[in-house]
């Protein structure tokens, strides 16, 4: 069969070729949401499940809310079906079960989701884009915008392959880089786009017809809250959408901020959540060694590999120098260690993950560019060789709770090992101890049989 056919040359991947971060060795590298998130999605390897139970919340009692348990059941045309079975989705997630009966009810529904990252927010939509467009008309007939270029891509690929035995259906990229000449009349279906660019386009060059949007798609909204003008460049073209537009809103968070802006984006909305399953710190041995310099530490980090078997440790550092400098000692030693932090392209990042992943390197060294879920198995120890803080200084607790926790589905035991080398890091590894209630005991590394 043949591919959907994205009329804009956009090459490969599309992702940045260049490191987007300071260059500067010596401050910490500080995770950037959309930048995380992007590489959050290249590495995925599936769904993230959750026991947990979804939340719905209805304003319009009237409309009958179910849930599907099959792709049948939702009556797709055939060759979307087909698509669907073939990226290997066999049954929708959880979120889609309640999501995708609203998204493709008739009369269309408006809906607010919310879940986190991985669940399955970005297929449920693309299969009701997909689903709504009247491949005979030859006009635009759904607009997804997206908070970064690299995103955009990224849902306009789920596109191109769900769509796969659709060749129909024809996608456009609103984003930098593509120019159309002046006067032109877009004719593709869907357009998946930044903010701005499509605003120039539907609004400043009117190539396209906003009164004949059917579907309006916001996805990564906390994202899009964070940059500047994103949120006004968004209500500039919401406010051009007929009233019979369906409006989907997704977002990994649930802050006031982006339920704001919710509310003036999706009017009578259905709003489901599917709540994150909370890391905990209960499987997990939480020790302190006391250091009193970075060879000390070094050395402590050897002592304890010289006494427990550890499947794969990742080591915590506060700057790209001290990882560097780390990762040249230890390599020197004959570990084989990785190195991710900020001055890595998204590719190179994604590579460094990979490779660790699948086992070619035990130890994996990182910056806070790495603050949050990698949910790799394998990893039983976790150090830092800088504790966790905020720009003042202070105890980091989420941070710590990320680097170390686990979540019910990788609930396996694991160590913690804190590297003490000031009266600061004592402190900062006190107020943790004190704040999650949960003991971080003293190690005597000259006798670091104790933790087996
Ligand atoms: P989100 O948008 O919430 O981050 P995605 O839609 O990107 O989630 O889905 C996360 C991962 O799970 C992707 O790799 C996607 O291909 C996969 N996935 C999505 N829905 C299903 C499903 N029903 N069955 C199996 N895998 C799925």
């Amino acid at each position: 069969a043949e591919e959907l056919e994205i009329s804009n040359k956009v090459a490969g991947l599309g992702l940045h070729k260049k490191p987007i971060e300071s260059t500067d060795d010596d401050t910490a590298d500080a995770a950037n949401p959309a930048e995380a998130s992007l590489l959050m999605k290249i590495i995925r390897q599936g769904l993230v499940e959750s026991k947990l139970d979804i939340e719905i919340q209805r304003k319009d009692p009237n409309s009958p809310l179910y849930s599907v348990k099959t792709f049948e059941a939702l009556h797709l045309k055939p060759n979307l079906l087909k698509g669907v079975y073939d990226m290997g989705f066999n049954a929708p997630s959880k979120i889609q079960e309640t999501a995708l009966p609203t998204l493709l009810a008739d009369p269309p529904q408006n809906m607010i989701a919310q879940s986190q990252s991985g669940t399955g927010k970005t297929a449920a939509f693309v299969l009701a884009m997909l689903s709504r467009v009247d491949p005979s008309k030859n006009y635009p007939q759904v607009l997804c915008l997206s908070p970064t270029y690299e995103l955009a891509i990224q849902t306009g690929e789920v596109a191109a392959r769900m769509a796969k035995f659709c060749p129909e259906i024809k996608l456009k990229y609103a984003v930098r880089g593509e120019e159309l000449p002046k006067g032109t009349k877009i004719t593709d279906h869907i357009l998946i786009g930044t903010p701005g660019k499509m605003l120039d386009w539907g609004v400043k060059f009117v190539m396209f017809d906003l009164t004949k949007i059917k579907v309006f798609v916001l996805d990564e909204a906390d994202i899009m809250i964070d940059r500047q003008g994103h949120q006004d460049q968004c209500v500039k073209i919401h406010k051009r959408l007929p009233t019979t537009c369906q409006m989907m809103f997704f977002s990994a968070t649930y802050t006031s901020a982006v339920m704001e802006f919710a509310e003036i984006i999706v009017p009578n909305p259905i709003i489901i959540r599917l709540l994150r399953e909370e890391e905990s710190l209960d499987n997990i041995k939480q020790y302190y060694v006391k250091c009193k310099s970075h060879e000390d530490k070094y050395r402590a980090i050897c002592n304890i590999y010289g006494v427990i078997t550890i499947g794969q440790a990742i080591i915590f550092c506060h700057t790209r120098k001290t990882a560097s400098w780390l990762s040249e000692k230890m390599s020197r030693d004959g570990h084989s260690v990785a190195v991710l932090s900020g001055e890595l392209t998204v590719e190179q990042r994604i590579a460094v993950l990979d490779r660790f992943r699948g086992g070619l390197e035990k130890v994996l060294i990182t910056t806070n560019v790495l603050s949050r879920g990698i949910d790799i198995e394998q990893v039983t120890l976790v150090v830092n060789f800088d504790m966790p803080m905020d720009l003042d200084r202070k105890a980091d607790c989420e941070s710590y709770l990320h680097r170390i926790g686990r979540t019910g589905r990788f609930g396996k035991a694991g160590i913690a090992i804190n590297l003490i080398d000031s009266q600061q890091a004592m402190e900062i590894c006190l107020e943790i101890e004190a704040h999650f209630g949960k003991k971080i005991k003293l190690l005597d590394i000259e006798d670091a049989e104790e933790i087996e």
